[in-house]
């Protein structure tokens, strides 16, 4: 764990909180919290947490509501506590913007890997805390802007340009495109990018799925008439520049 890293725990049920406050600075966290989902807003911006612990049942605000304004604010890392196991609700709750999750009720030890986990992911990516403004340092090479064919992928202004047009992605669906670039033209499988995009084993397979989807949309492609991002049966997804 970072030492004197910062994080927001948002839960309602003081005893909960109580106890999840009591995990982290025992693991000497430095740790805030807030009892509603716009309160938690405001600590996020003033602030400025490394990572943010997210109870999905809040007076306030729905779950997959806060997530999506937190987005709109930082890309601070969120870890949700969740109560409901099914893999829709998380793959939901991922492409809103969470980063990981824990199925309720979680031991401290679940609470500090995770935690431990996205904080590691996030010093990585250069995200840092809050990350509202721009990653400081000098670029190295492994920044250098990407160009396949139309699209360019700035890695440091975290940007993608399909010719003229700057195209929207959630943190996760850049990641994404980010590493099938920087390995463009060889057959990624799904079990690689859950390692090297989600860096972790918890998440299905499904879930890239959904993040290809989104991209091949957010692309103008499809699956079955790609241009960018060719699946290739069985095996995995390659991006490599149209011919
Ligand atoms: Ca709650």
């Amino acid at each position: 764990m970072c030492a004197m890293s910062s994080v927001l725990v948002v839960e309602d049920d003081p005893a909960i909180r109580t106890s999840l406050i009591e995990v982290l600075t025992g693991h000497g966290l430095l740790v805030r919290s807030s009892p509603d989902g716009f309160g938690a807003l405001r600590e996020i911006t003033r602030w400025l947490p490394d990572a943010v612990v997210l109870d999905l049942g809040l007076p306030d605000l729905d779950g997959a509501e806060a997530l999506r304004m937190i987005r709109g604010l930082s890309q601070v890392p969120v870890l949700v506590a969740t109560a409901r196991d099914d893999d829709a609700e998380i793959i939901r709750l991922l492409n809103a913007g969470a980063d990981d999750y824990l199925v309720k009720p979680f031991s401290g030890g679940q609470l500090i890997a995770r935690l431990t986990a996205v904080l590691r992911r996030s010093a990585a990516s250069g995200a840092g805390p809050g990350a509202l403004g721009a990653p400081g340092g000098a670029p190295d090479p492994g920044h250098a802007p990407m160009v396949t064919g139309e699209l360019r992928i700035d890695p440091l202004a975290r940007t993608v340009h399909l010719g003229d047009r700057e195209v929207g992605l959630t943190r996760r669906e850049f990641d994404l495109l980010a590493f099938l670039a920087r390995n463009a033209g060889r057959v990624i499988s799904k079990r690689q990018l859950l390692a090297e995009v989600w860096r972790q084993p918890y998440v299905e397979e499904q879930t890239v799925d959904v993040h290809l989807s989104g991209l091949r949309r957010k692309l103008g492609e499809r699956a079955s008439r790609p241009r960018y991002l060719h699946t290739v049966r069985g095996v995995g997804v390659k991006l490599v520049s149209p011919s």
